[in-house]
């Protein structure tokens, strides 16, 4: 299936062709913004969407686990697999620029004075030893003082007080060098903080520094997913320019001179995070549509399958530049696509032998945080967890085809790394050229159930064997 031109990614339709589908869970009892709303979206993770009708005394619904699973994804973009990553590689290869318009929908409700976003939104309470509320689903827009370039990523943003938030700026994060030029300068940096956004921008956002590099605009990768424009509306008390059909937009800046604790909170490691220190945000104002959504991310493979799918695509182009043999990888979930992959290759000749070793490398080299990569022959399903196994089990030999290189550079959270140092595990369960006839799996008959009468449980057992 290839992806059409145009790509409907608004947010409601997505919310709507989710509900039609029968993938969004809709939750009419009156549920605690503190601890309940969480422990649903967790006993949904990987599931179902999540629309909480009634949380606390807040008038604002909260939407959360939107594409949370393959099948979510499915339904969203009405398409399969390979033209939701068609989609994908046209936004990586395809940037489009967004177009202003002069005023929004996320602006029909505007509110400048007397700001309090607890009061306002319904920011949730996510864990037990959370440091407090945290707003999870915000993609956070800024500009670079320096180049003028946008970005747009994902970043927790802690409840301080009315107008005041913590916010996260992890290592080598895109929007951490855009702050550091704006200190540099003295200056605050203005952002906007995006809930409830077109899906296409959720993608851009999330995607991995290394494949959006920091002069690539995320607003202009979501536009060329689309396939059309994004339109933008400017913002009221900063100079930014936010997508015009967003529920919910918080506008402020992170300043220059404040830092504070920020944390623990429940990461998506499933273990708490520590407290350390983090700039401040100012909110300068809240708007929003008239009968706005909230939008939560549950730090959990909600937010590692919002990177899959654009991950896979962009590492896929990295990897085949350097070892073109490789055909395709998958991202897996459970390694939060973010640390492990399995990539398929097809050998033609002898002379391609070792290439598939070259690919791990090329994979580590692509991704920082990828610590573990398995290599098999493209027969093996790679999206199928029981035939990957398959193949360690009567392809692999741990003595010959184990490769560890110590101390590389990951992800600062692993638990096991040394200031995000650890040692990186490539596993070659491909079968040697020369070998490959002899391990080509039997064929069977390739049969059609529907050309057959069948039956099973209760009622029509027609053998003796099966009667009384
Ligand atoms: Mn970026």
């Amino acid at each position: 299936m290839d992806a059409p031109s145009i790509v409907d990614t608004r947010f409601r339709t997505a919310l709507r062709r989710l509900d039609a589908a029968g993938r969004l869970l809709r939750i009419h009892s009156r549920v605690d913004p503190v601890l309940e709303v969480a422990g649903i979206m967790k006993r949904h993770d990987g599931g179902l969407a999540l629309f909480f009708e009634r949380v606390g005394e807040y008038a604002i619904p909260v939407c959360a686990n939107l594409v949370a699973s393959p099948a979510n994804v499915q339904a969203v973009f009405q398409m399969d697999h390979w033209a939701v990553r068609d989609c994908m590689r046209r936004a990586l290869e395809h940037p489009l620029k967004p177009v202003v318009v002069p005023k929004g929908a996320c602006q029909e409700v505007v509110i400048t004075a007397g700001v309090d976003v607890e009061r306002t939104l319904p920011v949730l309470l996510h864990a037990a030893k959370d440091g407090g509320k945290f707003i999870t689903g915000g993609i956070v827009l800024a500009r670079d003082p320096e180049s003028g370039v946008h970005n747009a990523s994902f970043h927790r943003l802690q409840l301080l007080g009315p107008d005041r938030t913590a916010i996260k700026l992890d290592f080598g994060r895109h929007l951490g060098v855009l702050y550091e030029k704006a200190c540099r300068q003295g200056r605050p940096l203005e952002i906007a903080v995006l809930l409830g956004v077109d899906v296409s921008l959720l993608y851009a956002a999330a995607s991995s520094g290394m494949n959006v590099p920091l002069d690539a605009d995320e607003l202009e990768v979501a536009s060329g997913l689309r396939g059309e424009p994004l339109e933008l509306a400017p913002c009221q008390t900063v100079d930014l320019s936010v997508p015009a059909e967003t529920e919910i937009v918080i506008e402020g800046a992170i300043l220059p001179d404040q830092m504070v604790e920020e944390g623990p909170f429940a990461e998506f490691f499933q273990i708490y995070s520590g407290v350390g220190p983090s700039p401040v945000v100012e909110v300068r104002a809240v708007t929003h549509r008239r009968d706005p959504v909230y939008y939560d991310a549950l730090a959990g493979v909600h937010g590692a399958m919002l990177r899959k799918y654009i991950d896979e695509e962009s590492a896929l182009k990295a990897i085949r530049r350097a070892v073109p043999i490789v055909q395709d990888v998958n991202l897996t979930p459970a390694g939060q696509c973010r640390f492990h992959m399995v990539l398929a290759v097809r050998k033609r000749s002898p002379a391609d032998e070792g290439l598939q070793r070259n690919a791990i490398f090329a994979a580590f080299a692509a991704f920082k945080d990828l610590d573990h990569v398995i290599v098999v022959d493209d027969d093996i399903d790679i999206h199928n967890p029981m035939d990957v196994e398959y193949a360690l089990s009567v392809r692999f030999d741990a003595g010959r085809d184990l490769i560890v290189v110590p101390d590389a550079k990951t992800h600062e959270y692993v638990r096991v790394s040394r200031q995000g140092q650890r040692a990186k595990l490539g596993v070659d369960a491909t079968v040697p050229f020369e070998e490959q006839e002899a391990y080509r799996r039997v064929p069977f008959l390739e049969v059609d159930m529907g050309r057959y009468e069948t039956s099973r449980g209760p009622g029509d057992p027609r053998h003796p064997a099966l009667k009384g």
